[in-house]
């Protein structure tokens, strides 16, 4: 919790949010805000991009919002011409792609997203994975009922974000959902609300929004630790689409991103698993870049995406997971 920002013009209810989330110092308020990051997160897991330490974490596409972003990290190819949110098709081969066409990843790959643009960002029609975006049901005649509720919950709900973005606990009920009943190898799961309550310039949603996801984050981890079928082979690969400007001083560049909003292309990144040495907070001065995640994250599967793209993709983090 920014304190210039919870008491400024930004935040409604500035009494709820000095209850929940303000503490002596940083430390206190970041782990009363994101008690799962920097608690198992941050102690059994890696976590990149505090630049107060000297680490640096940042997009190398020249845009600095969501289509742009999503692209890079998934083909590890900041292509100039994915420069739009609007509903283009990617020509570039993903990583998602390459892995469902793998041996043992065969329609073991799904994405579950509240953003309706997923569709475009990984070209379904060509790459052939499940990707469930916006206010898509589930459709599968043998699927549990538990689908069946979820698809009609989602009409139902109030569409505060609008017709395009789903709620991201739907999202997320959905995907876990899917995750018991038919246990991918690769799931992918996009939250959005973070980013439209700071567009909407109301920190005490994006605060309490934060807070609601490091709680599914948390089950999340839980769930993957007590099922044999994923325990100890599973890893979390926790990111963003970009930064957002500073919250200090005046405050107001907080609600943007983009190439006018300085400081926006700086981000970061968390990974916990068995392949990941427990090293928590990097302090080292290294800077990492998300057109290395494809690369990283097919390593980690013993896979090599960089052999088999069809576009250059950015060298694999060395430091995420122990050869
Ligand atoms: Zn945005």
């Amino acid at each position: 919790m920014d304190t210039a920002l919870a008491n400024s013009r930004y935040t409604s209810d500035k009494k709820g949010i000095h209850n929940k989330y303000d503490g002596a110092n940083a430390k206190d308020r970041r782990a009363k805000l994101l008690p799962f990051f920097w608690g198992t997160l941050g102690q059994q897991g890696q976590l990149y991009g505090n630049r107060d330490l000297g680490n640096m974490d940042e997009i190398s596409n020249p845009y600095y919002f969501s289509y742009p972003g999503y692209n890079e990290i998934f083909t590890g190819y900041p292509d100039p011409r994915m420069n739009t949110n609007n509903g283009i098709l990617n020509p570039n081969m993903n990583v998602l792609e390459y892995i469902n066409k793998q041996n043992g990843f065969q329609g073991k790959v799904a994405a579950f997203a509240s953003w309706e643009r997923f569709p475009m960002i990984f070209n379904v029609a060509r790459s052939g994975f499940l990707v469930n975006s916006g206010f898509m049901d589930f459709l599968d005649p043998n699927a549990n009922p538990r689908f069946n509720f979820l698809n009609k919950l989602q009409k139902e709900v109030p569409k505060i974000l609008g017709d395009s973005t789903r709620l991201d606990f739907l999202t997320y009920e959905m995907a876990m959902n899917y995750m018991n009943e038919y246990k991918p190898r690769v799931l992918y799961i996009s939250f959005d609300e973070t980013d439209e309550y700071a567009h909407q310039g109301h920190y005490d949603n994006y605060l309490n929004t934060a807070h609601q996801e490091d709680a599914f984050l948390n089950e999340l981890w839980n769930y993957i630790q007590a099922s044999p079928f994923y325990n100890n082979k599973t890893t979390l690969f926790i990111t963003c689409d970009h930064g957002r400007g500073s919250g200090q001083n005046t405050g107001d560049r907080w609600t943007d991103h983009g190439k006018g909003t300085p400081q926006s292309n700086q981000t970061w990144f968390a990974v916990i698993g068995p392949d990941t040495p427990a090293i928590g907070e990097v302090n080292t001065p290294t800077k990492t870049y998300h057109k290395q995640f494809a690369q990283t994250l097919s390593q980690v599967l013993g896979l090599n995406f960089g052999a088999a793209a069809d576009h250059e993709v950015g060298a694999a983090i060395s430091t995420v997971a122990k050869k």
